[in-house]
């Protein structure tokens, strides 16, 4: 599948705000936008007011940043949001952060969601006893996450797990550092997101 591979601060650096892509140097001083907090590019410091839609493309472009999902699969977790029942902007919230990969970051796995994704494609994670390496997968409520017997001495999750008390643990997860497991112990809520999103806008942006 394509992926972004251009200098990920950039769509930080675009999108105004950190989208915390490149682990634990988002948590430093070294962060570009602790240093470069505008948009990159020869005027990116003189940027024109945007347009609602400008607006709305900002919001959606920024989640799916966020996420590192590309934009026909964004627009499927759209759709099935609006589908269910219930507020489809918070819908699609639930969906992206109920990703296995996700999931898999904020356990604290992984110190980003792409590192995370690419543990999961390499099979060091069984869900319920059984190996799952999709990491659209969605977790659901009761369902256990943990490092495969043959991937406990992995060193990048060995790194991530020392340094993942300073990132924290969302409400919905319960992790054991001990054994290598993270319980889901209820579905994530729009409150656990933790990222200034306003899901309104690409919902408009999606209905025009
Ligand atoms: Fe974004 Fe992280 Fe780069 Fe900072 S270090 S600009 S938060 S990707």
């Amino acid at each position: 599948m394509a992926r972004y591979t251009d200098a990920v601060c950039k769509l930080c650096r675009r999108e105004g705000t950190k989208l915390y892509l490149k682990g634990e140097r988002c948590y430093k001083d070294k962060c570009a936008m602790e240093k470069k907090a505008y948009a990159p590019g020869q005027h990116g410091q003189s940027r024109k007011k945007p347009t609602d839609y400008g607006i709305q493309l900002r919001e959606k472009q920024k989640t799916k940043r966020i996420y590192g999902i590309l934009e026909k699969q964004f627009r499927l977790y759209y759709k099935k949001a609006h589908n269910m029942d219930g507020i489809a902007g918070e819908n699609l919230l639930v969906l992206l952060e109920s990703r296995l990969d996700n999931m898999v970051y904020r356990a604290g796995f992984a110190t980003s969601r792409a590192q995370a994704r690419q543990l999961v494609n390499h099979s060091h994670f069984i869900v319920d006893g059984k190996k799952v390496n999709i990491p659209s997968y969605l977790v659901k409520a009761g369902q256990v996450v943990e490092v495969r017997e043959k991937s406990r001495g992995n060193a990048q999750i060995k790194a991530s797990l020392e340094t993942s008390d300073g990132r924290g643990t969302p409400e919905w997860l319960v992790v054991d550092k001990g054994t290598l497991k993270a319980t889901v112990n209820r579905e994530p809520q729009r409150s656990d997101i933790g990222y200034e999103i306003s899901e309104n806008l690409i919902v408009e942006l999606y209905s025009r």
